[in-house]
């Protein structure tokens, strides 16, 4: 044990980590400096990192069940968007000295459970002290067919813009864990706060959406600034239909209570997969959602820039951009 009450980080990567790693030969039980793996014939690696820091991206007081799943989801699902396959993972764990073994217990037994739900093994990583806040950062790594990784440059005009799931409920979720939205249902509250804390990251429809999709983003910082996104790289512009945008029930009983459209569009953290295909690609999409929803939402045009209409058809400014951390 350490001043800290802590193991040291041999013991802490051999207790919590080696067992996620258990699986994939390739990680060498976490006893090398570095994994080995084989890239299957064909395909290509399709990598993503993303970084979550207490009070930044969790509130503090978040069970240590839900950091450890939003850290992965929120990489899977930027795999998801590129219609990877997810494999592998590394994280990088920096500990405050505050942390204990309890905690981070339940933080790996959380990875191993999603470990089994999303079909991914811990393959490395690294274990630090700081004196900062609780700062982990999670890599992680799929396949694809060569060529077929989904990206943010190919939307055409006359393409359609689809989004996956519900739009806004992350937003309001966290304005629950804050301790508003009080008029609304424990149910309500209840779902918005999960849709919060642990995403749904889309990986099977993802996949599925290769050869589909022109174009393809998880939103993450907001509908509005990643379609905004989307139009940049592809050097085109949309339309969006507001009264279209997918809603839950929840979602819904916000809007009726004073929540705005425009604060559901450019919230973030839906890690839904927002995308362009051809108009005749909605049969298709329909078959290989398996039930997720999949939602018509505006179209893409020559030119640059967003339009956006409400429900009476009358233009809607969206002045507000998504999550900036600087
Ligand atoms: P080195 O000093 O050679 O960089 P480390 O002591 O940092 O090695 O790590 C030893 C092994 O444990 C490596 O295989 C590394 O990938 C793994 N590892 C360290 N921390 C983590 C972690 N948080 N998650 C997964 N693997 C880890
Ligand atoms: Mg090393």
């Amino acid at each position: 044990m350490t001043p800290s009450g802590l193991p040291n980080e041999f013991e802490l990567i051999a207790r919590l980590f080696a067992p996620l790693a258990k699986d994939a030969p390739e990680a060498l039980g976490l006893l090398d400096d570095a994994a080995c793996l084989a890239v299957p014939a064909g395909a290509e690696l399709v990598i993503t990192k993303d970084a979550i820091v207490a009070g930044v991206h969790f509130l503090p007081d978040d069970p240590p069940e839900s950091i450890a799943k939003k850290l992965l989801r929120v990489n899977l699902s930027d795999l998801a968007a590129k219609g990877a396959v997810p494999a592998y993972y590394l994280l990088a764990a920096i500990l405050p000295k505050t942390v204990t073994l309890s905690w981070l217990d339940a933080f790996a037994a959380a990875l191993g459970d999603d470990q089994k739900t999303f079909g991914v093994s811990l393959i490395g990583g690294d274990t630090t002290a700081t004196e900062g806040p609780l700062t982990l950062s999670l890599t992680a790594l799929g396949f694809v067919p060569r060529g077929a990784m989904l990206r943010r440059d190919g939307a055409r005009p006359g393409d359609t813009v689809f989004v996956t799931g519900t739009i806004g409920d992350a937003v309001l979720g966290l304005e629950v864990s804050k301790g508003g939205l009080t008029g609304l249902s424990p149910a309500h509250r209840e779902a918005l706060r999960a849709r919060y804390r642990v995403p749904e990251p889309r990986v099977s429809f993802g996949a599925a959406l290769r050869g589909l999709a022109h174009a393809a983003i998880d939103v993450s910082d907001g509908l509005v600034a990643d379609l905004a996104h989307i139009l940049e790289v592809s050097k085109v512009g949309a339309h969006l239909d507001l009264a279209r945008v997918p809603l839950s029930d929840a979602g819904r009983a916000a809007l009726a209570q004073g929540a705005t459209m425009e604060r559901l569009v450019t919230g973030g953290d839906d890690y839904e997969i927002l995308f362009t295909a051809p108009p005749l690609a909605a049969t298709p999409l329909r078959t290989v959602a398996k039930g997720l929803a999949v939602t018509e939402i505006g179209t893409i045009v020559a030119g640059s820039g967003l339009t956006a209409t409400d429900a009476s058809g009358s233009p809607v400014s969206l002045a507000k951009t998504g999550f900036r951390h600087f």
